[in-house]
C-alpha cells in the first residue's frame, strides 16, 4: 500500500492529541500512513495550503475559517458550520467540518436522544456553532446562552435560525428558569479548561438529577462542571468522546476506514493524563 500523509494545521499545535490518536490508528490498522502536526503562522495558511504534499489534513485554532478561502470545494457540513477543520488534498481540495458529527456521534453512543426536548448550549464560539446545526438536525427545542448576548444573537442571525433557537442572559437567575425544564446541558464555553480549572459556566445548584450534561472541553478530563453534574446524579459525556468521534470521521473522510473508536479514545486518555 501506498503510504499517505496527514497532519494537523494551527497555530500553536502544541502536543497535538490529534497526532497521538491518528497515528495509534494508523499502527493498529497496520497501515503505513503518518500524521504529525504542523504550526502555520496565519500569514503562512495559503502558501501551506497551496504548496503541501499532504494528502488530508485536519485544520484547528485559528485557521477554520480562514482555510474555507483557499479550498475549491467545501462539503455541506463545512457550509452548515462555516468553518472547516478537514481537508482532503488530491485533485481538488475539499473542506470538510467534521465537529457536528462528532458531537452527535458522541450523543448517540451514550443513547442521548435529544429530538423534541429542551436543549441549553452555554457559548456562542466555533464549537458552539457546530453543535447547535447538529441540535437543529434532531429537531431540538435549543435555547442559547453566552456571556455575550450580542454574539449569541448575531450566531443565531448568521444561522437563519432565529425561529429556532431562543437566546437567553446568562446570568444565574436565567439560567435557573431555563434549567427547570431541560434535558440536555452543552458547554461549549472555554471555562474550565486548563490551566483555569475549578470554574464551571453554570451554578452546581441549577443541575438536577436526569439531566444529560456534555462539556466540550477534554482537557481536564473530568471539568469543575462534570464532576458538579455527577454530584448531583446527571448522566455526563466529555469533551473526549466529541474529539474521538470528530477525528473518527476525517478517517472515514480520507480513506473510507472505520476506525477502532475505543483504541483511539484510550490513546487520547492517556495522553491527557500524561
Ligand atoms: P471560541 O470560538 O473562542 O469561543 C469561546 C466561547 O467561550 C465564547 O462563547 C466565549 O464567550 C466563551 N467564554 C470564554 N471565556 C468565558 C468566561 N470566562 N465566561 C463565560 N464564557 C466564556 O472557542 P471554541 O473553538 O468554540 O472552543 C470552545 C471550547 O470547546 C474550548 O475549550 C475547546 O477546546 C472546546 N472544543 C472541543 C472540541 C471537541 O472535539 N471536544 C471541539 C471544538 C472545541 P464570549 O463570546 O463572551 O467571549
Amino acid at each position: 500500500m501506498q503510504p499517505k500523509k496527514f497532519g494537523l494545521i494551527g497555530h500553536p499545535v502544541g502536543h497535538s492529541l490529534s497526532a497521538a490518536m491518528h497515528t495509534r490508528v494508523f499502527r493498529e490498522m497496520n497501515l503505513p500512513h503518518t500524521y504529525e502536526a504542523f504550526d502555520v503562522q496565519p500569514a503562512d495558511l495559503r502558501s501551506f495550503i497551496e504548496s503541501t504534499g499532504l494528502d488530508g489534513a485536519n485544520v484547528t485554532i485559528p485557521h477554520k475559517v480562514a482555510v474555507m478561502k483557499y479550498v475549491e470545494q467545501l462539503d455541506q457540513s463545512a457550509r452548515d458550520i462555516h468553518a472547516v477543520n478537514t481537508v482532503v488534498f488530491g485533485g481538488q481540495k475539499i473542506g470538510h467540518n467534521t465537529d457536528g458529527v462528532g458531537f452527535s456521534k458522541s450523543l448517540e453512543e451514550e443513547l442521548v436522544n435529544p429530538a423534541g426536548r429542551n436543549a441549553l448550549v452555554i457559548g456562542a464560539g466555533g464549537a458552539s456553532r457546530a453543535i447547535l446545526v447538529s441540535l437543529m438536525g434532531y429537531n431540538a427545542n435549543v435555547t442559547l446562552t453566552n456571556r455575550t448576548k450580542g454574539k449569541a444573537e448575531a450566531l443565531v442571525k448568521a444561522l437563519n435560525a432565529q425561529d429556532k433557537i431562543r437566546v437567553i442572559d446568562y446570568n444565574p437567575e436565567s439560567l435557573k428558569a431555563a434549567l427547570q425544564d431541560t434535558y440536555l446541558i452543552v458547554n461549549t464555553t472555554s471555562v474550565g479548561m486548563t490551566p483555569n480549572v475549578g470554574y464551571s459556566p453554570i451554578p452546581k445548584g441549577t443541575l438536577k438529577n436526569g439531566q444529560v450534561v456534555f462539556d466540550a472541553v477534554y482537557n481536564p478530563l473530568k471539568t469543575q462542571l462534570i464532576k458538579d453534574a455527577e454530584e448531583k446524579g446527571c448522566k455526563t459525556i466529555s469533551g473526549v468522546n466529541m474529539l474521538v468521534h470528530q477525528g473518527a470521521q476525517s478517517l472515514r473522510i480520507w480513506l473510507d476506514i472505520e476506525p477502532p473508536i475505543q483504541v483511539m479514545k484510550d490513546e487520547v486518555l492517556k495522553n491527557l493524563t500524561n
